[in-house]
């Protein structure tokens, strides 16, 4: 991954350089940060000296044009800059008066899987201490919770990997399971070569993504049956003799019951339901036999369904039947997504949990953390709303009327967006604190601009459990501060005592140190000097002499009888089945250039012309049966709304199936049209799946609307910006900062702007 034009490498030694790593995906790429902002990789066993391009650009965001530098506050229906003290006082009084009117549930908070740990666990405290409201949840509630939840009741522990991501270079077989790192962490595929140099690199997504393209095979299922085809490989691996009984009978619990139900899916069946064929489902099982290495990995496409934590439960179930997990050199994982989708559901952001993996409603630990945050456990509230019910309730008679929220454009990214939009746009008051105007913080009372990546200190956590410092490399712009200086300063106008919300990065990761010890993700022997020496530190480390636990699992699991537990599950399918009405699937995921809502990367001119619209992917008889040829511009309508972007054809789709990317806004959010249907366990959203038709984007509106358009309710500065809004805005802002301008024209000329802002 050479440097791109314009962009160069900055020579090694040269004794200006910041070690760090990059601001976006769970890879946490190392690279090096000159004070000119010139980025280089560097050497690092997650990236192995390479970048993708979101990572070789990251650093024009530091000094891009839509940058916030000014607090902004709503004043007779616009957006206006503020100083640091009133929009602070402003927020205080507002969360106030609505809290003594309503409660302290009145006031939510939601946080985001891209902050750092000191981030995400001080953001917990605010919550329960200064705030003390249950309603707090976070992002990553819609990424990887599916697998932490089928994790834990397998294994007793989550951790993304529970081994380092290097131990994947020696496998002979590595399947993939609904992930696409082609395009979303270019750098791992590295970690794919030997696997694929032995012909044992198998890929199983119903799209023939460009992961599947260098696969040695792919599996295609119907998207929503990935469960079954996980419960036929198991059957043919009983049914020809190959499961591993050694291991079943030595290291695990609850087979019998689990076959119970397997055993009603036999290869020929499940071709059935998945459309892949009982060869392959047999061949898949010999080769996982057959392997001297091997490992499981699933991701999203496995996770994002109502049925994700028994999606992943199955290629757990299958994983253990072949002996894989707790075995050195084999194993089975899950690849994170998120910067810190790891760290961030660790410590305290999560509605049921507190710091170092502890569950709020477990009386030790809620009385261990009481301990360290100098309260009493019983003012700790209950576990609260989970992230879709709580952006689902805002609004309500018996929801939250207020909301802060942290590092997280859901106007884009959650699910039915078009219905989170319109409760947003209930509340009573919306504070954002984020780097550019995102949608959802165009849409917000106080806008509050912070810190990113280079320019403040933070640990985050990669996806396989390793520690890492990302240590502040330039000054940021003036006006703009970090989010521990927002948590603390509302603190403070909260009547919480001096000291007790620090802003110091390392100061609150020795205090989030304390409140981890004892628990499962126990970080208490981790400290700023031991990174800054470069250990390597993968948790639990208990004691500051502690080496760190890289490998989870090899003499026992974490169920108080050491053992992994299969878990008996069984295939119902989509939420939503297509029918005559809607008769394709539609499926969503990310291109390379973009990073989750595309609120950054949409704003890094490079990322921004290499994709710069939302695409349709279909089979070229889809598209040609819809009227629709290559380049045309398509709508897919659901039950729930209608998303437009220009037609791709895509020779390798199945014709059922049609892919939308979810990183663009307005009529362009994929969102418009997923399913909110949540898994009982994980409440992670059906992302992955729904039902859907393809039509011209000028045709005559059929006789079922889609729920958006019929339902659609007046939202207050509803239409989401553009990114270009968000540059004018923010232009706009500081010249009326300076003085340079008279407010109202140019202001009124960004809200107009905003207005017209669908991006389609
Ligand atoms: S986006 Fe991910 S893969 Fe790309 S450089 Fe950053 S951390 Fe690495």
């Amino acid at each position: 991954m050479p440097a791109p034009a314009g962009r160069t490498a900055t020579p090694d030694g040269d004794g200006t350089r910041t070690d760090t790593h990059c601001p976006y995906c769970a890879l946490q790429c190392g690279m090096t940060l000159t004070p000119a902002a010139d980025v280089a990789p560097r050497e690092f066993p997650a990236n192995r000296g390479g970048l993708c391009q979101k990572g070789w650009t990251s650093a024009s965001l530091l000094d891009s044009p839509a940058r916030l530098t000014t607090p902004l506050v709503r004043t007779g229906g616009e957006l206006r800059p503020a100083s640091w003290d009133t929009a602070l006082d402003v927020i205080a009084a507002r969360l106030t008066e609505l809290q003594a009117a309503h409660g302290n549930d009145a006031v939510a908070v939601f946080g985001g899987g891209g902050l750092t740990n000191e981030k995400a666990y001080l953001l917990g405290k605010f919550a329960r201490v200064a705030l003390g409201t249950s309603q707090i949840d976070y992002n990553g509630r819609f990424c990887m919770s599916s697998a932490a939840a089928a994790g834990l009741r397998a294994f007793g522990v989550d951790r993304g990997l529970p081994f380092p991501m290097t131990d994947l270079a020696g496998a002979d077989v590595i399947v993939l399971v609904g992930s696409n790192p082609a395009e979303t962490m270019p750098p791992f595929l590295q970690h794919l070569q030997g696997a694929a140099a032995a012909g044992g690199l198998v890929v199983i997504d119903p799209r023939r993504t460009p992961t599947a393209e260098q696969a040695n095979v792919h599996l295609a299922p119907a998207p929503g049956t990935d469960l079954a085809l996980a419960l036929g490989v198991l059957h043919a691996t009983v049914a020809e003799g190959l499961l591993d009984e050694a291991y079943v009978a030595e290291r695990t619990a609850g087979f019998d019951a689990m076959w119970r139900t397997v055993a009603r899916y036999w290869p020929e069946h499940v071709e059935r339901i998945t459309g892949v064929s009982a060869a392959d489902q047999r061949a898949l099982s010999r080769r996982l036999a057959g392997a001297r290495s091997a490992f499981v990995l699933t991701a999203r496409g496995a996770e994002q369904h109502a049925t994700g934590v028994d999606t992943v439960s199955a290629w757990i179930n299958l994983a253990l039947a072949h002996g894989l997990p707790g075995r050195a050199g084999s194993g089975y994982g899950c690849l994170t997504g998120q910067g810190n989708g790891q760290g961030g559901r660790e410590h305290g952001q999560k509605a049921d949990q507190l710091p170092g993996y502890r569950k709020l409603d477990d009386p030790a630990a809620r009385e261990h953390v009481a301990g360290v945050w100098g309260i009493a456990p019983e003012s700790l509230p209950a576990p609260g709303r989970s992230a879709f019910e709580l952006l689902d309730a805002l609004g309500q008679p018996e929801g939250p009327k207020a909301m802060l929220v942290f590092g997280s454009n859901v106007v884009v990214s959650a699910p039915r967006s078009q219905r989170v939009a319109e409760r947003l746009a209930a509340l009573d008051f919306l504070v954002t604190a984020d780097l550019v105007l995102s949608e959802t913080a165009a849409m917000a009372d106080v806008v509050l601009p912070v810190t990113q990546w280079a320019e403040e200190d933070g640990t985050m956590t990669n996806l396989e459990g390793r520690v890492l410092l990302r240590r502040k490399a330039i000054d940021p712009p003036d006006g703009v501060r970090s989010d521990l200086d927002v948590l603390a300063g509302l603190a403070e106008r909260f009547g919480q005592p001096a000291g007790r919300f620090p802003v110091d990065a390392e100061e609150i990761f020795t205090e989030l140190r304390a409140a981890s010890a004892g628990g499962v993700a126990d970080y208490s022997g981790v400290t700023y000097d031991r990174l800054r020496a470069g250990e390597a530190l993968h948790w639990p480390v208990p004691a500051v002499d502690h080496p760190g636990t890289p490998r989870l699992f090899l003499e026992a699991f974490a169920h108080a009888d050491g053992r992994a537990r299969f878990v008996a599950v069984d295939h119902t399918g989509p939420a939503e089945p297509p029918d005559a009405e809607f008769p394709l699937q539609a499926t969503t995921g990310r291109l390379l250039q973009h990073y989750q809502s595309g609120a950054q990367t949409r704003a890094v001119p490079e990322l921004a012309e290499a994709a710069a619209e939302a695409c349709i992917e279909v089979h070229p008889d889809t598209a040609a049966r819809a009227g629709l040829g290559v380049g045309d511009v398509a709508t897919v309508e659901s039950r729930r709304g209608a998303v437009t972007g220009r037609v791709r054809c895509v020779a390798s789709m199945r014709p059922d199936v049609v892919f939308v990317p979810f990183h663009f806004p307005g009529g362009q959010r994929a969102n418009l049209i997923t399913n909110p249907a949540l898994d009982p366990t994980s409440r992670m959203p059906e992302f992955k799946v729904c039902a859907a038709r393809l039509v011209p984007a000028d045709a005559e509106p059929s006789a079922t609307q889609p729920e958006a358009v019929t339902q659609q309710k007046p939202v207050t500065q509803q239409k989401p910006v553009t990114q270009q809004a968000s540059v004018e805005l923010q232009k706009s802002v500081t010249q009326q900062a300076s003085g340079t301008q008279q407010a109202s024209g140019t202001q009124q000329k960004s809200v107009e702007q905003r207005e017209t802002g669908g991006a389609s």
